[in-house]
């Protein structure tokens, strides 16, 4: 059952991705965790520095109220003691009914004390009988406040605080006076001082320290006196009304308040403190309340400005964090998904490789010749099939072996073999080791090896190479050994069979030859003597025994030549081509003149040849190539050519050709393409010719076409000082 690779990838990568996002999970919480401590920290400041300014500003106009307050005490205690000492000099100014000299005092007590605007002195019926100023003098003034609540109390002690009134000459002002009694007690007018409100205009002035404060005293029954700064309407102005601050600082019944919200009197939100002045030492009959205020929204300005600066900070840094992670956590999931990539490229690497390493040991598997690798410390690293039957030692076992295991299969023992001489240099190789050639990187030799097959032994051809990999570097080397023994014993037999031939056709010939001599010898004697005896028929048997016995004689001769070639312990010599040739051609100048034939020659080598047999392998060739020719006088070339290890020898002849299906056959003895009426021989020529040629290790055929010519080709070796001088 085959999956989708799509789906399969997909559902991988999905599997892969798991740990990623829970991993971003984390750096988001992280994140947000770090984020919300800045937060908190952010909004600790903002409320401690909050609280701060509460705190110091609360101070602060508290402080103001009561600078003007200890001024306003100061203010009401002299004027206290100027109206109490006018009282006492009241008595002498009476006796003496010196109005101008009351005046003058009135005057001169006014102008010392800055506060104090006007003094007057009112009868018992409210008339005034001294003033500071003259033209109140014999004004009544009995309905005034002041006059009345003193008439009421009647208390001598006391200093009346009047509720601020419109005064005569204009401007709201506020009068403080005391009971003046006759000696017997009973009440006789008062003694009145009007407060300067342009005077307390400074006081209020120097406590405000920011734009958006005022100040301001009122009358403890909540008639506002006065405020800086001035508006309009406020002197005058009734407090006592439900909410105010004023209201709520009474009803807390405390001396000093700091209170904050929205009075009804205020569109925004204040705050204000308050503070009663009331004097120990003095007996008011009502307190003035001191009033410093100041607008929220401009105590917070600054701090709202910078909360807001580091709310803007504060965002700035979140989104910058938060999209530097959004931008990570981008790259690690591209690099997870590359490094994913990789991976599965790497298993699909892995995959083809292993499937290439099984295909390639299917591959050594299959092959019918043993073979093994060695790595480059000689471990053995492949060992097919083939090996481990011819061995006897199975892969599993001999995998990974070292220290020349793999040899003891062959020989039973630890030794080097050909595959451990690849790396020897030639020349020790040549002088050391027989049976060994090396042809470019790779060595070959044939060898026996005793331990094969369970000690039965078997000859083997081995061939060694060393393996490179892909960028050229040796990784090893591989040996392939092929079992030989049954070819061996074939050529064995072989050998054996021609050479009992060879002594066949040797005995045969041989022996043949004299009983053969007798018949020949004793049909001539017997021709001769009975001459003109037998009648024509007897005549004609008679040539036929003869004819048949020649044959015979030649057939056996040549037979006896054939078992010669091989039977011969002549060493192969120098020898001259050119002095064989020249011998040859002069054995067979009656059948050149005869047919009228041209021999033409090239150079000729001196070779390393048994003297003889070449002479009659040239004479086998050359003549031939004069019997075989057609109708035209025969051509003859005779060339040498030098090639690699050897002579190439050619005899060209413009005959009547050979067809290709007779090329291998020709060279069998007996075998002939004609009778012995067109073309006289025995067949056998050629057959001596192949014998010689593979006496001398060479080979020899004919290219031909039929009704043109033939050429008969063979090798020949080199001189031993001629392939001494090639090396
Ligand atoms: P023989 O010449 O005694 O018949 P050979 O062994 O020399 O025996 O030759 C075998 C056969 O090869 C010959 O019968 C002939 O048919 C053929 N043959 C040999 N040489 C030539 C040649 N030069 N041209 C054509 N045919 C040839």
């Amino acid at each position: 059952m085959t999956k989708e690779p799509g789906t399969l990838s997909k559902s991988d990568s999905n599997a892969d991705q798991a740990p990623l996002r829970q991993s971003f999970r984390a750096q988001w919480l992280i994140l947000a965790l770090a984020l919300a401590v800045l937060a908190g920290v952010f909004a600790y400041y903002s409320f401690t520095s909050h609280r701060d300014i509460t705190y110091q500003e609360h101070h602060r106009l508290q402080t103001q109220a009561r600078v003007i307050a200890s001024n306003l005490e100061h203010q009401l205690n002299a004027t206290n003691l100027a109206l109490t000492s006018v009282i006492k000099d009241l008595a002498y100014l009476r006796e003496h009914k010196n109005i101008h000299l009351a005046n003058r005092r009135l005057q001169e007590l006014a102008d010392a004390m800055p506060g104090v605007r006007t003094m007057l002195v009112l009868d018992r019926n409210g008339t005034v009988a001294a003033s500071s100023r003259e033209e109140f003098i014999g004004t009544n003034f009995s309905t005034r406040n002041y006059y009345q609540a003193a008439l009421q109390r009647g208390d001598s002690t006391l200093l009346y605080v009047s509720p601020p009134f419109k005064s005569v000459l204009g401007p709201i002002i506020l009068n403080l006076s005391k009971i003046v009694t006759e000696s017997d007690g009973t009440f006789d007018g008062v003694v009145v001082a009007a407060l300067d409100p342009q005077y307390f205009n400074v006081l209020l002035n120097s406590v405000l320290y920011a734009p958006d404060m005022w100040s301001a005293i009122n009358h403890g029954d909540g008639i506002r006196f006065m405020m800086v700064p001035d508006q309009a309407g406020q002197p005058g102005r009734n407090l006592v009304l439900p909410g105010t601050f004023f209201t709520r600082h009474r009803e807390s019944g405390r001396v000093e308040s700091v209170l904050t919200g929205k009075s009804p009197s205020y569109d925004s939100e204040r705050v204000m403190a308050l503070h009663t002045v009331q004097p120990q030492e003095l007996k008011l009959n009502k307190p003035l309340i001191v009033a410093c205020s100041r607008d929220q929204a401009a105590i917070y300005e600054n701090w709202r400005s910078s909360t807001l600066k580091q709310a803007v900070v504060f965002i700035l840094i979140s989104s910058a964090a938060g999209f530097g992670l959004i931008l990570l956590q981008r790259r690690q999931k591209t690099m997870a998904s590359l490094m994913a990539r990789e991976q599965e490229e790497r298993h699909k690497l892995d995959a083809s490789l292993r499937e290439s390493h099984q295909l390639l040991a299917d591959i050594y598997d299959f092959l019918p010749d043993a073979t093994f690798v060695l790595d480059l410390e000689k471990k053995v690293i492949a060992w097919n099939r083939a090996m481990a039957e011819m061995s006897g030692v199975p892969r599993e076992e001999m995998l990974g072996q070292g220290d020349h295991a793999y040899t003891i299969p062959f020989y039973g023992e630890r030794r080097n073999q050909l595959l451990d001489l690849i790396d020897t240099d030639d020349d020790e190789l040549r002088a050391k080791y027989q049976g060994v050639t090396r042809l470019g990187d790779r060595l070959y030799a044939e060898a026996f090896c005793p331990a094969l097959y369970n000690g039965k032994g078997a000859y083997v051809w081995a061939i060694v190479s060393p393996l490179y990999d892909s960028d050229g570097k040796r990784i090893g080397t591989i040996e392939s050994i092929r079992d030989i023994t049954a070819i061996k014993e074939t050529e064995a037999n072989l050998a054996r069979s021609n050479q009992e031939l060879e002594q066949f056709a040797y005995v045969a010939s041989h022996d043949l030859q004299e009983p053969l001599r007798k018949i020949a010898g004793f049909t001539e004697l017997l021709a001769n003597r009975y001459k003109g005896t037998f009648d024509e028929k007897g005549e004609s048997y008679m040539a036929y025994i003869v004819d048949g016995a020649t044959r015979m004689r030649s057939l056996i001769n040549d037979l006896l030549g054939y078992s010669r070639v091989m039977r011969s312990t002549r060493e192969l010599a120098d020898t001259d081509c050119s002095a064989v040739l020249s011998r040859v051609l002069r054995d067979l100048e009656p059948a050149i003149k005869e047919s009228n034939a041209e021999v033409v020659c090239g150079p000729l080598p001196v070779i390393l040849a048994d003297q003889s047999q070449l002479g009659q392998l040239l004479q086998n060739l050359i003549g031939n190539a004069i019997k075989y020719r057609g109708a035209a006088p025969p051509k003859v070339v005779i060339n040498a050519l030098q090639q690699q290890g050897g002579w190439l020898f050619s005899v060209t002849d413009n005959g009547i050709g050979i067809a290709p299906e007779f090329y291998e056959r020709v060279f069998a003895i007996f075998q002939r393409l004609q009778t012995r009426t067109e073309y006289p021989g025995t067949g056998i020529g050629l057959a001596v010719c192949q014998k010689i040629v593979e006496r001398h290790g060479g080979r020899i055929w004919v290219e031909s076409t039929v009704g043109t010519g033939s050429t008969f080709f063979f090798t020949m070796p080199l001189t031993v000082k001629d392939s001494e001088m090639i090396r």
